[in-house]
């Protein structure tokens, strides 16, 4: 896993992991909001709680286009809605996803309130999706299934993702094998719970 950015909030850092995903960049969130001791200053430093990491250092370069794109453009956050629960918006299925109601591009999940990339208005894209296809179609966005339940083996052996102990590619190897940099076990539905899965 590789840290690409920090965030302080975690509504921030979940959007843009989703964004990430959208674009097909594995992409999670470490929640890193513990506060150290220092021995020298014996003060407490909390620092970037919230971490964004992706699982293969290959799209280090590619997530970081997406993540100054995001910047120049950033996806507009209702007031409270942090305090909710949070939704996961990325699992919507893709039929399901809206189109802006101005302009008619396919929004993205990234963005549950806009601006629209294309002509930036602003929409409420859960309360889109409720309107058009009722409330099922939100249900999995709370849903707290396994990670890619829905992917079948193979498409989760072709996502991206490195040896979590050496950073070796772990490309075409099964979903379930030893690493062969330095034989550390590995199963790819483990690694991607581990940074799909808030605590
Ligand atoms: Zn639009
Ligand atoms: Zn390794």
């Amino acid at each position: 896993m590789h840290r690409i950015a920090n965030y302080t909030s975690s509504v921030m850092a979940y959007l843009h992991a989703a964004h990430l995903r959208e674009h097909g960049v594995m992409a999670g969130v470490i929640d890193a909001s513990i506060s150290a001791i220092t021995p020298i200053y014996n003060v407490a430093l909390i620092k970037g709680d919230y971490e964004l990491v992706i699982a293969s250092k290959k799209a280090t370069q590619r997530a970081t286009e997406l993540l100054k794109e995001l910047e120049l453009n950033p996806p507009h956050i209702e007031e409270n809605w942090e305090n909710d629960i949070r939704p996961d918006l990325s699992l919507l299925k893709k039929e399901h996803i809206p189109e802006c109601p101005s302009c008619g591009t396919w929004l993205c999940s990234s963005r549950p309130f806009g601006p629209c990339i294309k002509c930036k208005a602003k929409y409420d894209l859960m309360q889109l999706v409720f309107d058009q296809h009722g409330p099922d179609a939100l249900a999995c966005c709370y849903e707290q299934q396994e990670p890619l339940a829905n992917l079948t083996d193979a498409e989760v052996c072709s996502i991206d993702l490195d040896c979590p102990n050496c950073s070796y590619p772990l490309d075409g190897l099964p979903i379930e094998s030893h690493c062969p940099e330095c034989g550390n076990w590995f199963h790819r539905r483990e690694l991607f719970r581990d940074i799909l899965t808030p605590l």
